[in-house]
C-alpha cells in the first residue's frame, strides 16, 4: 500500500509529512539530483500555518520565518490605499509567515527525512508519466524505469509531466505580459517592521516584505522584493522557470523615482544579490484532476498568478485535504475523487480571482479613478468598500478570520512524540 508522489516541492513534502502522520506508506520522486534552497520570499497564510503547526512545525517556522504584522496597498507615489493587520495581529488563532521559499522547502525535507527515513525522498528521479489500472498506479520514469504503487500524486509543479499526459495539447503556461523581477536585499524594515507592501498599479508595481528578523546590531533585515512591469506580450520568454537569472538594468530605470519617505525601492534593487525573472503565468483550470488512481495537487493542479500570496498555502491545504480523504476512504480512487470534488472548485475560484479582482485589484481602481492623487482615500473608494473587497478574497481562499478560527482542524495535531 504505497502512495507514489512526483515532486519534492512544498506540495509533495507537505503530503509526505501528512501521510507519515497517518501511517500511510509513501515515497517521493524528485527530478533534481540535489534539493537546494531555491527561490526568494513567499507567504504562508494562517489556514496553512495551522496545518504546519498540526505537523509540529511551530518552532521550526519561527526559526526561519517572520510573523507578518501588516499588509497594505499603496499608490505609485507611496500613498496608503489600504492597510490591514495580518495573522494573529488581525485576530486569527495562527500567524501569517513571510519566509524564504527555499528555507521552508529544506526545513520540510529535513523534518520529513528525520521522521520517515532518508530514503522516503528519491532525488535525481524525473517522472515522465503514469499508468493507472484497477488495483495499481505506476510512475513511468524519464530513464525508462517503472515504479508500481497504489496511488500516484502529481506534485511536480507548473510544468507537471503527469498533467501533460492528462492534457497533452495544453501547451505552455499562459502569460499575461507582466514580468516579475525578484531578489532579496539587506535593508531597513519599514512601517514598523514585519510589513508587506504592494505599491503601484497593474502596469508597474513594487512588492516588499522582510523575511528575516531585524539584526539588533545593524538594524537591517533581509527584505524580499518584487519589481513588476508589463512588457510586450509578444516577447519571447521561458515560462514556468522560477530560477532564471536576470539583469537589473532591464527594470531598475523604471523604478528610479520610487523613493518614498518610508521605503527606498531603487535602493533595495541596487543592494540586492542575484535577481531572477519570472513571467506572470498561470494555467487554464482543468475539468478534472483525477484519472483512475492518479491525481494532481499544488501547482500541477492549479498554477495561479502569484498575486494573493497564496500559492504555497494552497499546496499545503491540498496535502491536508488529500490526507483527510485517504483517512476517510482508505488508499483508494474514491479518496482521490472526494479530494478533487472538494478542492477543484475552490482552486478554480482562486485562479480566476487572481486573474482579475484579486486582493490587489484596488490599486488599479485608484489609478483609474484619480491617477493615484487624492487627499482622502474615502473620496476615491470608501473604506467600507475596501474592507469588503479584502474580506471577499479571504473567504474565497479559506482564510476568513471568523470562519477559520471556528473551523475544526482538517486532521488535527500529530502525536507530540513525533514533533
Ligand atoms: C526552484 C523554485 C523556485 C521558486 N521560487 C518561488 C518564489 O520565489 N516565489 C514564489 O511565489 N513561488 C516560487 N516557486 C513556486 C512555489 O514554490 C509554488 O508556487 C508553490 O509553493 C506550490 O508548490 P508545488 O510544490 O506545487 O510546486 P513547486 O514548488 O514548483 O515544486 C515542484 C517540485 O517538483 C519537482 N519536479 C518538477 N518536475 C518533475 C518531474 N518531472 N519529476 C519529478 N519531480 C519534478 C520540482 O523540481 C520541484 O521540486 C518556486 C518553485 C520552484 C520549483
Amino acid at each position: 500500500m504505497t502512495v507514489l508522489i512526483a515532486g519534492a516541492g512544498i506540495a509533495g513534502l507537505s503530503l509526505g509529512l501528512t501521510l507519515h502522520q497517518l501511517g500511510i506508506p509513501f515515497r517521493i520522486y524528485e527530478r533534481v539530483g540535489e534539493i537546494r534552497p531555491l527561490g526568494v520570499g513567499i507567504n504562508i497564510q494562517p489556514n496553512a500555518v495551522r496545518e504546519l503547526y498540526d505537523l509540529g512545525l511551530e518552532a521550526r517556522l519561527d526559526a526561519i520565518g517572520v510573523r507578518t504584522r501588516q499588509y497594505g496597498f499603496y499608490t505609485k507615489t507611496g500613498r496608503e490605499i489600504w492597510a490591514e493587520p495580518r495573522g494573529q495581529f488581525a485576530g486569527y488563532s495562527w500567524p501569517q509567515y513571510s519566509i524564504h521559499r527555499g528555507q521552508l522547502q529544506m526545513m520540510l525535507l529535513e523534518v520529513l527525512q528525520a521522521r520517515a527515513g532518508a530514503d522516503c525522498v528519491v532525488t535525481g528521479a524525473a517522472v515522465a508519466g503514469f499508468e493507472t489500472a484497477a488495483r495499481t498506479a505506476s510512475l513511468i520514469m524519464a530513464d525508462g524505469g517503472r515504479i508500481d504503487g497504489d496511488l500516484v500524486i502529481a506534485a511536480d509543479g507548473i510544468r507537471s509531466a503527469i498533467r501533460h499526459q492528462m492534457q497533452p495539447d495544453e501547451g505552455e503556461p499562459i502569460w499575461n505580459g507582466a514580468i516579475m523581477w525578484r531578489g532579496t536585499s539587506l535593508g531597513r524594515p519599514f512601517l514598523g517592521g514585519a510589513a508587506m507592501i504592494l505599491a503601484g498599479h497593474d502596469t508597474q508595481r513594487f512588492v516588499a516584505y522582510p523575511i528575516s528578523a531585524t539584526d539588533p546590531e545593524t538594524g537591517l533585515a533581509e527584505i524580499n522584493w518584487i519589481a513588476e512591469l508589463r512588457v510586450d506580450p509578444g516577447r519571447a520568454m521561458s515560462k514556468g522557470d522560477w530560477n532564471k537569472p536576470a539583469n537589473k538594468a532591464d527594470f531598475l530605470p523604471a523604478f528610479t523615482d520610487w523613493t518614498f519617505d518610508w521605503i527606498d525601492c531603487p535602493g533595495l534593487i541596487r543592494a540586492s544579490g542575484p535577481v531572477y525573472e519570472y513571467p506572470m503565468v498561470d494555467r487554464e483550470p482543468m475539468e478534472r484532476w483525477t484519472d483512475g488512481r492518479v491525481t494532481l495537487m499544488g501547482d500541477a493542479a492549479h498554477a495561479t498568478y502569484p498575486v494573493g500570496s497564496n500559492g504555497a498555502s494552497q499546496a499545503i491545504i491540498d496535502a491536508r485535504k488529500l490526507g483527510a480523504a485517504l483517512r476517510a476512504h482508505g488508499v483508494t480512487r474514491e479518496a482521490l475523487q472526494a479530494y478533487e470534488t472538494e478542492m477543484r472548485p475552490r482552486a478554480e475560484g482562486i485562479l480566476r480571482a487572481n486573474r482579475g479582482a484579486g486582493p490587489d485589484a484596488v490599486m488599479q481602481m485608484v489609478e483609474d479613478r484619480c491617477g493615484g492623487v487624492f487627499n482622502d482615500i474615502e473620496d476615491v473608494i470608501p473604506r467600507a468598500e475596501l474592507a469588503a473587497h479584502a474580506e471577499k478574497y479571504k473567504r474565497l481562499s479559506g482564510f476568513s478570520i471568523e470562519v477559520l478560527n471556528a473551523q475544526p482542524a482538517i486532521l488535527g495535531p500529530i502525536e507530540p512524540v513525533l514533533a
